[in-house]
């Protein structure tokens, strides 16, 4: 299988044609999303400009990207580099976002799978889609098993 990393806010919040590859490039990863939104809905999204302290919002990877759910049920694609949740949906606030302390370790754990099939959650995470401990491999709870590989038959 040909390397993909997992998706993060500055390689999926990418500018389209006709803006030139590099046209948010000082943009900080995590305001990304927002430049995105605002070309796919036509309008001006802004920001919050408060951090939200005290409030815990765990990062995760979902289907191969860095994902981070808001209070009000959106979710964004995040990334370590800028560890912070500014919902384009509800402006509430910044969230600050808890990453795993060893980043590469998470995404090494799910680097053997297709992407879609990777997931990964901290493990002091109650996500709502977590699989409970009873259905994750015993040697390594935080990665759920793989589907299995089915020939194609033409
Ligand atoms: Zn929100």
């Amino acid at each position: 299988m040909p390397d993909i990393p997992v998706k993060r806010a500055e390689t999926y919040y990418v500018p389209q044609p006709p803006l030139a590859p590099d046209a948010w490039a000082l943009v900080p990863p995590a305001a990304r999303c927002a430049r995105w939104y605002e070309l796919r809905q036509q309008r001006r999204i802004e920001l919050p400009d408060g951090l939200l302290l005290g409030y815990i919002t765990y990062a995760r990877i979902d289907a191969g990207r860095w994902v981070a759910d808001c209070p009000c049920g959106s979710a964004q694609v995040v990334t370590p580099t800028d560890p912070r949740l500014g919902c384009p949906e509800c402006g509430a606030a910044w969230f600050p976002l808890t990453f795993p302390d060893d980043v590469a370790a998470a995404e090494a754990a799910v680097a053997e799978l297709l992407p879609a099939e990777r997931f990964w959650w901290h493990p002091d995470d109650a996500a709502w889609n977590r699989p409970p401990p009873e259905q994750l491999p015993v040697d390594e709870p935080t990665q759920p098993a793989a589907a299995p590989f089915r020939e194609a038959t033409t």
